[in-house]
């Protein structure tokens, strides 16, 4: 097995007690196990270049006269950095806003969508005590809307009856309208996916938005897509405005890296993650916890 990374910059750093300070040459080695291990984690390179530099700023000159080794010294750098770099707290769903309140979830298909539909259902209803709708807007899968409809069953969440034949934004508008009339004080919005990110994808996204008016956009995407799953994020920021990121498998072997990217490149805060299967299986976001992971 490979060594942490926490291991190789203590094994690199730790000897080179007793001279003042680090040097940009000592500390040359030391960022070259960063850069690794960032892109063995499947970070974006301009993010890695940023990333290094930031830290080459901070562990040049660090002393190497204090009781704390400088290796720990530089770990402590790198987490630090990494913290700052994925957005230091945990953000909540934002539900400051007239009810009902619209939260309207985007994605490409198989990202983990209605799945995390149904887990954000759960907690605001169960943790923060609202009264949740739910509706399906996948007009295109023929059996989206009924999968949304067992979820809600399971959770005990609320879901907008189906009626064939409508299309996305009438049963977005319809969804609202229930809404108001039976009092609750959020509804879910689960968009339809595509494999792929394609026009037609966005124009419908849009006219939701038009249409449903949401105060929270939340894209999900599968963290284990790495790069790609920011790419996704800036093309549907593009074309509707994301407010936040849920970041599903984080229960998979990734090491965190679209994470990481994710903040940097998009600016979006992830709120959410998704760490498995099942339906209490979401996790408020902990930049430390993903820091951590990182340097191993
Ligand atoms: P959608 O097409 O985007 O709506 O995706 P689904 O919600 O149908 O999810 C696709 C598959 O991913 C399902 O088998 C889910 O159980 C699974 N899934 C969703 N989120 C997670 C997660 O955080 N971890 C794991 N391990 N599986 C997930």
């Amino acid at each position: 097995m490979f060594d942490s990374l926490s291991d190789r910059l203590s094994g690199i750093l730790d000897g080179l007690t007793g001279r003042g300070a680090l040097s940009d040459q000592d500390v040359q080695a030391a960022l070259r196990e960063v850069r690794r291990a960032l892109i063995e984690a499947d970070v974006a390179l301009p993010v890695v270049r940023s990333f290094t530099e930031s830290v080459r700023e901070k562990a040049v000159g660090v002393s190497t006269l204090k009781a704390i080794k400088p290796g720990q010294q530089v770990v402590k750098i790198v987490h630090d950095e990494l913290v700052e770099m994925l957005g230091s707290d945990a953000e909540p769903i934002d539900l400051n806003a007239a009810a009902p309140v619209v939260i309207m979830m985007v994605g490409l298909q198989g990202s983990g969508k209605t799945t995390t539909t149904g887990k954000i259902g759960l907690r605001l209803q169960k943790r923060q005590n609202q009264k949740v709708l739910m509706a399906s807007l996948d007009t295109r899968r023929p059996a989206a809307q009924e999968q949304l409809r067992q979820i809600g069953e399971q959770v005990d969440v609320a879901t907008l009856p189906i009626i064939a034949g409508q299309t996305p934004v009438e049963i977005s508008a319809r969804a609202v309208q229930a809404a108001r009339l039976g009092g609750y004080d959020v509804v879910i919005l689960d968009t339809a996916g595509r494999t792929s990110i394609d026009a037609e994808l966005m124009a419908e996204a849009a006219d939701i938005k038009r249409a449903a008016n949401p105060h929270e956009i939340l894209l999900v995407a599968d963290s284990l897509t790495g790069q790609d799953a920011v790419t996704l994020a800036e093309n549907f920021d593009e074309a509707v405005g994301v407010t936040g990121i849920v970041l599903t498998r984080m229960d998979g072997d990734g090491r965190g890296g679209a994470a990481l990217s994710m903040r940097s490149v998009t600016g979006k805060p992830v709120k959410l993650i998704g760490t498995g299967e099942k339906m209490d299986a979401l996790e408020d976001f902990h930049p430390s916890r993903i820091a951590d992971r990182i340097l191993g």
